[in-house]
């Protein structure tokens, strides 16, 4: 594996870091760098300035509006975004939907959900777990039945992350009922407006109202909106799900949050001297980079195996893992070192043109909301229990 940078690829790092500083709009920048959710209007604004730019789906082939970026350059711009805290495009989209539309959709539908999704005009929601159907997705429960050219759609979804801003649903349905589980599924892509459809919003501890409930009551979906053949979602759902799980990971946004961490702890004081000099502090801070650096590292060796024509196995569930337990570690990290700054939490909503003043240095503002939320890190996008599964099959034969 060659980690150095040719000179081409330092200026394109330059080119991405001149792009960043030039266009990244500051409010957008700020939420991103303080964990914030993002607003609806924010992250359209901001994909927008990534479509002008032909940056909107660094991983789509080039043939269907993607960068055609290498490997090495695909790494570069994610640490550029990460370190400049520009957010990525949101997921559900490009990252999710996207791939499964030009891999396994149909001319009609690539031709019209795919230059949508590059223009932000549709902005797209997941619709796979429901209640008693989370880790064993495959018992999902919520039925299509065909009538005519429609399937008629009744069930319920939850957790379903920004269904209040969604245009469009991906959900997986129950087509046969009578076949073995994985058998009976098909891939649905649904209009937000159609009637029938309910979105009931879920506050998560960290009292935002970015989760949801989403119930399906005689919802007609005309057949030709179904990706591929009916029965075979599955095999549609399990593609989409090895590539969030990589996005997960995040190490771009983790190696900012270390300069955070070692910027507050500069400035915070302990004992008479900066935090940043106590031995304890340090070493739970080097332990966390050492483990950072890791991960980077089994990430590139993940990208070169892809750049050379090699197909993953367990790679995406490892770097679920320890992506996410180190953004847990880091917060947690970042709350502490804000001492008794850390703990006050209002809401974001309430933030927006508030008037009066949050307590403690500027800086404090946001770590907590953060904290808080990724305590679901371990959980979305497939349990990490789940993933330890996949990795004692896949690599180690259990
Ligand atoms: C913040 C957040 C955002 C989410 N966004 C979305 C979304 O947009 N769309 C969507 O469809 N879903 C979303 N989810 C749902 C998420 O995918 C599920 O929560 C997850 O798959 C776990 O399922 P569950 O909640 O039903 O828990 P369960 O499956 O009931 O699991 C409960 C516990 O049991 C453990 N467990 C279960 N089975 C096993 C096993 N075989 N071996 C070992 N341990 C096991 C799990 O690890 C977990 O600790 C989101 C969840 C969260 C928390």
């Amino acid at each position: 594996m060659d980690l150095s940078f040719s000179k081409e690829d330092l200026a394109f790092r330059d080119e991405v870091r001149e792009f960043l500083q030039n266009s990244l709009p500051p409010d957008v920048k700020d939420r991103c760098d303080r964990g914030l959710h993002p607003t609806r209007e924010g992250q359209i604004r901001w994909q927008k300035i990534l479509h002008e730019k032909g940056w909107m789906a660094p991983n789509w082939p080039k043939e269907y509006g993607g960068t055609g970026w290498s490997i090495t350059q695909k790494y570069i711009a994610a640490h550029e975004f990460g370190q400049a805290s520009a957010p990525i495009a949101t997921p559900f989209g490009v990252s999710m939907v996207g791939p499964v539309i030009y891999t396994f959709g149909n001319q009609e539908q690539k031709d019209q959900y795919l230059p949508r999704i590059l223009a932000s005009e549709d902005w797209w929601c997941q619709g796979y777990s429901e209640p008693g159907s989370g880790s064993d997705l495959a018992s999902l429960q919520t039925k299509a039945v065909r009538d005519g050219d429609d399937y008629i759609v009744n069930g319920q979804k939850i957790w379903t992350s920004y269904a209040h801003y969604a245009d469009m649903i991906f959900c997986l349905v129950r087509t046969d009922p009578k076949a073995k589980q994985q058998e009976g599924i098909s891939f649905l892509l649904i209009d937000m407006k159609t009637p029938g459809i309910t979105v009931k919003p879920i506050y998560g501890i960290d009292k935002e109202n970015s989760l949801n409930e989403v119930f399906f009551e005689d919802v007609r979906v005309p057949v030709k909106n179904r990706i591929g053949e009916e029965n075979k979602g599955w095999t549609y759902a399990k593609f989409l799900l090895g590539n969030e799980r990589t996005g997960i990971a995040r190490v771009a946004r983790s190696k900012r949050q270390v300069v955070r961490v070692r910027e507050i702890a500069a400035a915070e004081m302990s004992g008479g001297r900066p935090l940043i000099e106590d031995p304890d502090f340090i070493a739970k801070l080097t332990r966390i980079e050492v483990d950072l650096m890791a991960l980077e590292y089994t990430e590139l060796r993940m990208l070169s195996m892809l750049a050379n024509g090699k197909k993953l196995s367990a790679e995406p569930s490892l770097l679920k893992i320890r992506g996410t337990e180190i953004q847990q570690r880091l917060t947690e990290l970042m709350v502490e070192s804000l001492g008794m700054y850390g703990a006050p939490y209002e809401p974001e909503r309430d933030y927006a043109g508030r008037n009066d003043i949050h307590p403690g240095p500027d800086y404090a503002h946001g770590p907590m909301a953060e904290h808080l939320y990724l305590r679901a890190a371990t959980i979305y996008g497939g349990s990490n229990e789940i993933q330890r599964n996949i990795v004692s099959k896949m690599v180690l034969g259990l």
